[in-house]
Formats: structure tokens, C-alpha cells, sequence
């Protein structure tokens, strides 16, 4: 018989989980929300565990002054500084996650460890910041607009963009041991928000780091990266059942408060996809024969809106993402796909 499994309990948090400071979360473990330069997303979470060779931070925030002050009045409220930061493992190569690790490298010679399938990104990034491959991705989607509106905002972005970048010191392999403060966590390969996602798994604390890949309010974007991989959203509906059949654990996200129930918000996340993906298979069937003309006729975000009523990097993710669930259901052998003059057609099989 299986061990009966007792609920993890929820540490004390401040009712905004934005407001700064240093939160104890679990043994030597402290949640360090800090604010994010982007409308969008209000704070990113910073995680620093205490360890015999330091602080090893999960992911380090968005490099720039705001963020770099928050984290430094954080570890203070610990009784540590930015020198104490030895290592920090970064959960993915967003730049609200890697970009201020490359600064604390170059700033206290912090060692960064990312997940092995981030090379991809980290490596075309590197090679050719002004070339995203989202303008010609929407192309074949059939949005030409929303692609030239992408491009420029793509452009505008990176001219605006002086966060430092460079490849980690290590790679991560799933399933790899590694010390985040006075434990061994292990590496759970997640990818599907980004190619190479990490969690961590801590199970001494009965906790899961779990980056973008389970987030308590909000659903993770799919595949929006420098390489995107060509099955995005396979990859991640496999990441949430691998992480949904651990026992029950504390819910330690990136964005969000913590909670307690990584399973009941993988079956949530679950249910939205196989949702999204039968309104898709709909509209095609319906008539719908593009990525573009599929999102038009859903709604989105939870005030329903419409396609055009969101800002163009919104827009852009939305086509994006019901491209990746038109491609899941072409693999599931309810759609087909064909490509014509530079755009991919769906047709209805059943
Ligand atoms: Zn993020």
C-alpha cells in the first residue's frame, strides 16, 4: 500500500505577494519577489536558499537597477548580501529570469546553471539578437500585419534592451542531483514554455521550484523563445503530467503567490488545453483555415477578449499558441496540415 500522503502546509505569505521582502517559504529557503520592468507580469519570484557554500539563488530576475535593488534589500533582510550569492540556477532563459544571473556572474562571480535544452535559444540569441523567428512564424500562420507589427516591436525592444547575456557555466540534465541550500533538489527536465525549463524538486521540503511551467493564476505561454521547438505544446502537456504525478507539494512559482497543490493546478492547466484544443478542432471544422484565422474566432485572457483587442506581443503569443494546438491535433489525426504559397492550411479529418 502507498504511504498516505499528508497535504504540505501553506507558509505564512504577506496578502500581496508582490510586496517586497524576504519570505521564509521552507527550511533555509526564502521567496524574494521582485518588481519586473514589463506591464505585463508585476514581480517576478526570486528564491534564495542558505547552504554550506552560500546562497544559491532560483532564478536571479530581469537585470536592471529596480530589480537589483529589491534582491539586495531581500538577502539584507536575511543578513546577506549580493557577494553571498555563490550560484544560481535559472529555471529558463527568459530575460525576467536569466538576465540579471549574467549580471550577478560579472558583479560577485556567481556561477549560473541552466536546463541543457536552453542552448538553442541562448546560443540564437547570442548569434542574432534582431532576427526573431515569431514575424515569420505568423507569416506561415497566414498574419502578415500582426508579423510586420511584431518585427517592429521586436526592434523597438531590443534597442531598448541592455540586460547582459551570455551562455551559463553549466548545463542541466534532467533527473541530475544538484544543492540548493542545504539540500539536494533534483532536475526535472519541463520543457514546453521554453525548450530547455527546469523545475526543481525538492522533496526534503516537499516543495516543487516550478519556474513558468506551473504558474497559480495565470496560463504559461507556449514555445515564445528565440528556438522554439517544432511540438511545443506536446512538450508541455507531457511536463505537466510529469509533475502532476509527484506526491502533492508546495507550489513554489515565478509568478504568483505560493500554494499549496501543484496536482490540482496541473489538472487545471490540463483541462484548459484539451478545452482550447476541441474550440480549435470547432472552428476548423467550422471553416477556419489558418493559425491567424482560428485565434480570431476565440476569446482571450480571462476578460474574453477579442484578438484585436489585444496589444500586438499578445496578439502575436495568441496566434502563436493556437498554432501550437492546430499542430498537436494535425499529430492526433484530427486535422491535416498543408502549406500554399507560404502559409499552412488546416482541414478537418473527423
Ligand atoms: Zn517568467
Amino acid at each position: 500500500m502507498n504511504a498516505p500522503r499528508s497535504a504540505p502546509t501553506l507558509p505564512d505569505q504577506p496578502d500581496d505577494w508582490t510586496a517586497p521582502g524576504a519570505y521564509p517559504v521552507a527550511a533555509a529557503v526564502w521567496r524574494i519577489p521582485l518588481p519586473l520592468p514589463s506591464t505585463g507580469l508585476r514581480a517576478v519570484n526570486v528564491y534564495a536558499a542558505e547552504g554550506p557554500d552560500g546562497i544559491v539563488l532560483v532564478d536571479a530576475g530581469w537585470s536592471d537597477p529596480v530589480g537589483l535593488a529589491a534582491l539586495r534589500h531581500g538577502l539584507g533582510e536575511i543578513g546577506r548580501a549580493l557577494d553571498d550569492v555563490a550560484r544560481v540556477v535559472v529555471t529558463h532563459a527568459h530575460h525576467d529570469h536569466y538576465t540579471q544571473a549574467v549580471d550577478l556572474r560579472a558583479r560577485c562571480g556567481a556561477t549560473i546553471a541552466l536546463g541543457r535544452g536552453e542552448r538553442h535559444t541562448v546560443e540564437a540569441f547570442a548569434r542574432t539578437p534582431g532576427d526573431p523567428p515569431q514575424p515569420g512564424m505568423l507569416r506561415r500562420a497566414g498574419a502578415p500585419r500582426l508579423a510586420d507589427e511584431m518585427a517592429r516591436v521586436a526592434e523597438q525592444s531590443l534597442a531598448l534592451d541592455t540586460a547582459p547575456w551570455g551562455a551559463p557555466d553549466r548545463w542541466l540534465d534532467h533527473r541530475e542531483e544538484v544543492a540548493v541550500g542545504p539540500r539536494a533538489v533534483e532536475v526535472l527536465a519541463t520543457p514546453g514554455h521554453t525548450r530547455g525549463h527546469v523545475a526543481l524538486r525538492d522533496p526534503g521540503a516537499g516543495a516543487l521550484f516550478a519556474g513558468d511551467h506551473v504558474l497559480p493564476h495565470i496560463t504559461p505561454s507556449i514555445g515564445y523563445e528565440r528556438a522554439p521547438e517544432p511540438a511545443p505544446l506536446r512538450s508541455f502537456l507531457d511536463s505537466l503530467r510529469l509533475v502532476g504525478d509527484l506526491p502533492e507539494t508546495l507550489l513554489l512559482p515565478a509568478h504568483g503567490p505560493v500554494t499549496v497543490g501543484v496536482r490540482t493546478r496541473v489538472d487545471e492547466l490540463l483541462a484548459h488545453h484539451e478545452q482550447r484544443l476541441a474550440e480549435a478542432a470547432g472552428h476548423v471544422r467550422d471553416g477556419a483555415s489558418t493559425g491567424y484565422g482560428v485565434a480570431a474566432r476565440m476569446r482571450w485572457t480571462r476578460r474574453e477578449k477579442r484578438l484585436d483587442e489585444l496589444e500586438t506581443e499578445h496578439a502575436a503569443l495568441a496566434v502563436l499558441e493556437i498554432v501550437a494546438h492546430l499542430d498537436l491535433l494535425v499529430e492526433r489525426e484530427v486535422l491535416a496540415a498543408a502549406e500554399e504559397d507560404g502559409v499552412v492550411r488546416y482541414a478537418a479529418r473527423r
